[in-house]
């Protein structure tokens, strides 16, 4: 039973979409708390459901509504919100509007507040639901993941909008071919809100990150508002274990589209440790190591999607400020193979072997340092093989970029890691929580290999013969890891817990 302060923000709440009342407002008080004997509960409770979204354009007493409605054919008087006909409830909203400002509306919809931008006069499409990949469970409205980087998939259902450019209504349409998409009459995009910072071009500290991820079709093909047609969308985005909101936006010619509705609340799952990583590059003029990129990194690290900006553009109406198009192309998109593993320059992602043990890595820094040619390629009779590799892990730790006050994995790329002779295409500095990897020798599961040895804190290898496919063989590691493994990892990475801690 509601108490006087619950009545009094029912009240407020009544008020804030056009619903007041012409009773003495302790007799209403008396009402809403007694849905024993009134339906004032119940249809107060009606009345929001129907009016939250957008409210009445002029006001109508509560009191006349419900006299109205338990005056209608049957003489229904609710109870329960539930009970309440929502056919009748218009009606009886509609005839309280027309009495009370001496109107002929003749239809519920036109009692309605106006919105703020143009809405095409089609019904409320259907909100479809929204699926994050990796997801574990959902807790209190959130969709835990288990992977830091989520593709994130909504269905949208394509309209036809107003354009005063061409004085009629004009279908919305999705063209995608291989990693080319255009949306003719609108734009997409998943909004991505109350992160800890905004994602940007550079890899940044924080876990979740505040975006407006491009969104495009999962499949080639045309699909068009002129017949209602259903479009599955995609994006990604970079979650924490602070929860996002998560929300796709649907552009029309100007502003949203009455069909940006599906949403959703996404963080990582406590349960996965996220263990920050820190990249440098060392390069001289000689020796560029030019496959080695920020953009690119993040793509390795994080599935983060690149797109150049010459294939990235919207095409505007000059005399109607309107949106005619939007087209774009991937540069890389992020796509797992058949054996689930993201690979990106060659390297399968650290996240796709470890993450079985439910550790993740992310990007939170990138550095290129320039340094002489024997820095980025070391060459023989210049003392122990990782002398080089060494040297650049302490120019590193000194660099004033360099992550100092937290714990971070290193990892440095280089041309090659030691002399050509050596052979070596990576190797762990295990006190130093560095790795080294030659970028001219880019090879299936090296990286991860690498962190291997900093996970289990030694040289050693597991045997191919017991362990095949193992990513602590030596040579060809391979993609899996063990029972053995896995516990390893997870004390290993909660090292890093206190690097997410604000
Ligand atoms: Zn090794």
């Amino acid at each position: 039973m509601p108490n006087d302060t619950d009545a009094e923000g029912v009240i407020r709440a009544l008020d804030k979409v056009g619903v007041d009342f012409s009773i003495a407002k302790s007799a209403l008080i008396d009402f809403l708390g007694n849905a024993e004997f009134t339906p004032y509960p119940a249809m107060s409770g009606a009345l929001l459901n129907l009016l939250n979204s957008r409210g009445l354009k002029r006001p109508v007493f509560i009191d006349v509504i419900v006299f109205n409605y338990e005056h209608s054919p049957g003489e229904p008087s609710p109870r329960r919100v539930e009970d309440v006909d929502i056919g009748i409830l218009q009606a009886a909203v509609l005839e309280g509007f027309n009495e009370r400002y001496a109107q002929q509306e003749s239809a519920f919809s036109g009692l309605l507040k106006p919105l703020d931008v143009p809405q095409p006069p089609v019904p409320p499409v259907q909100t479809l639901a929204m699926t994050a990949e990796g997801t574990v469970s959902v807790q209190g409205g959130v969709t835990l993941v288990d992977t830091d980087n989520p593709r994130v998939e909504v269905t949208a259902k394509l309209i036809t909008v107003n354009s005063e450019a061409a004085h009629a209504m004009v279908p919305q349409e999705l063209h995608r071919e291989n990693n080319g998409w255009r949306f003719t009459n609108g734009d997409v995009r998943l909004s991505v809100a109350n992160g800890e910072a905004d994602a940007g071009l550079r890899p940044v500290r924080a876990g979740s990150l505040s975006d407006d991820a491009l969104a495009w079709p999962t499949v080639d093909g045309t699909f068009s508002g002129a017949t209602g047609a259903e479009v599955r969308l995609q994006s990604r985005i970079r979650v924490g274990y602070r929860p996002v909101d998560v929300k796709l936006l649907v552009e029309g010619p100007k502003g949203f589209a009455a069909n940006s509705a599906a949403q959703g609340r996404i963080a990582l799952d406590p349960e996965v440790l996220l263990v920050p990583v820190e990249v440098a590059r060392f390069f001289s003029d000689a020796i560029p190591v030019s496959n080695i990129s920020m953009t690119g990194q993040m793509a390795l690290w994080d599935q983060v999607p690149i797109i150049n900006e010459t294939t990235n553009f919207r095409s505007i109406d000059g005399g109607t400020g309107e949106l005619r198009l939007a087209e774009r192309k991937w540069d890389v998109w992020p796509v797992p193979d058949v054996h689930g593993l993201y690979t990106h320059l060659g390297w399968e992602s650290p996240d796709s072997i470890w993450g079985r043990a439910k550790v993740r890595f992310r990007l939170v820094n990138y550095i290129d340092v320039k340094t002489d040619n024997v820095h980025a390629a070391p060459v023989a009779g210049d003392g122990t093989d990782d002398r080089r590799l060494r040297e650049n892990n302490d120019a590193l730790s000194a660099h004033p970029q360099h992550i100092s006050d937290k714990r971070v994995v290193k990892v440095i790329f280089m041309h090659r890691i030691a002399p050509p002779e050596a052979e070596q295409v990576g190797q762990a500095l295990i006190g130093n929580g560095c790795v080294g990897i030659a970028a001219g020798a880019s090879n299936g599961a090296d990286i991860a290999h690498e962190i291997g040895h900093l996970i289990t804190g030694s040289q050693t290898h597991t045997d191919p013969q017991k362990q095949p496919d193992n990513v602590m063989n030596h040579p060809g590691p391979g993609t899996t890891i063990t029972d053995e493994q896995v516990g390893q990892a997870r004390e290993w990475a909660k090292n890093f817990a206190d690097f997410w801690a604000h």
